[in-house]
Order: C-alpha cells, then sequence, then structure tokens
C-alpha cells in the first residue's frame, strides 16, 4: 500500500515513519509511505499557502491551486483521496478496514479554518478522528495511519 499525506509540515513525520509499527511496514515493504509539502506548489513567488475563503466566511483557509496541482501530482485512477476534518465522519475500526483495501491512501491536512471549498470536490471522503477541533490534520493523519 502506499501511503501520501500533503501537508504543509512535512517535518511532523519524520519520527513518525522511523518509529516502531510504520517503521516495521515501511522497512519490510508492505507501506510506502511519503509526504508532500504542497507548498512548493504554490506559484505565488513568497510560497504564501494561506488566502481568505472564497465565498466570503471569517479566517484564513488553505489555498485551493496548491492543494489541487499536489494532487494531481500524486493521484491516478487507484488513489482514494481522504480530507481529515473535524466535520467528517467519524473514523472507526471499520473505516480504518475498509481504508485498508485501498492501494493508495491520499490523506489531505488542514490548517488555519480548513481548506478553499473548491478544493472540497477533490476529495473522496471526509473524516474526523473525534469531536474536538485541533489545529491541524497531521496527528489526525498519523491516528489513521496508524490504525490502517
Ligand atoms: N473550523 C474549521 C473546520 O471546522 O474545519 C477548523 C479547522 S482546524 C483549526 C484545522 C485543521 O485541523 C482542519 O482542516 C483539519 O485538517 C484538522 N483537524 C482538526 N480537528 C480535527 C479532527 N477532530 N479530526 C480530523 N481533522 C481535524
Amino acid at each position: 500500500m502506499r501511503i501520501t499525506v500533503i501537508t504543509i509540515f512535512p517535518e511532523f513525520f519524520d519520527s513518525f515513519r522511523t518509529t516502531s509499527i510504520i517503521k516495521r511496514a515501511i522497512e519490510g515493504h508492505r507501506v510506502d509511505f511519503e509526504t508532500v509539502d504542497f507548498r512548493s506548489f504554490n506559484l505565488d513567488k513568497h510560497r504564501h499557502v494561506d488566502d481568505t475563503p472564497y465565498g466570503g466566511c471569517q479566517g484564513m483557509v488553505l489555498s485551493c491551486q496548491p492543494i489541487i496541482d499536489a494532487l494531481r501530482s500524486v493521484r491516478d485512477e487507484r488513489s482514494h483521496v481522504v480530507m481529515m476534518t473535524p466535520q467528517g465522519a467519524t473514523f472507526s475500526q471499520k473505516k480504518a478496514a475498509r481504508l485498508a483495501t485501498y492501494e493508495h491512501l491520499i490523506l489531505l491536512c488542514g490548517h488555519y479554518e480548513g481548506i478553499d471549498e473548491r478544493a472540497m470536490e477533490q476529495m473522496d471522503c471526509e473524516l474526523s478522528i473525534g469531536d474536538y477541533v485541533l489545529t491541524g490534520g497531521e496527528l489526525p493523519a498519523m491516528v489513521l495511519i496508524d490504525c490502517v
């Protein structure tokens, strides 16, 4: 299985990928794990990744263009794209078992007030790890990957 995490903080995963069960899964060639920093897909020369929400809500969201370009760079017909969001369906053991059947999981980690609504159309599903709000999707992505 291939797992791709799209994040603005790939360094969150440095110790995760070299520790315990995920390390063994990578070394045993059962999991091919990669992070994609969508900052590098920003056409803005200052590499800004936040923007005001399309439609005029409060706060900032992760901009649409780098998310879509980052997804395009890794997605194919075998990919299943999961947005980590507190508004999603609650992640469970049953959902983990289903996700484990995909050849390629792509997890998108939000920040600020989430992601631009136009990029949400690219997601296959939205999952929450619980009824609370964290500052970013990296910890939820690690919970999901560990369970899968
Ligand atoms: N008001 C925003 C919303 O409801 O989406 C809050 C965004 S939160 C501050 C920033 C990011 O953290 C989210 O886009 C999501 O990726 C992640 N996140 C926070 N809590 C989460 C949870 N319980 N489950 C999954 N992802 C979560």
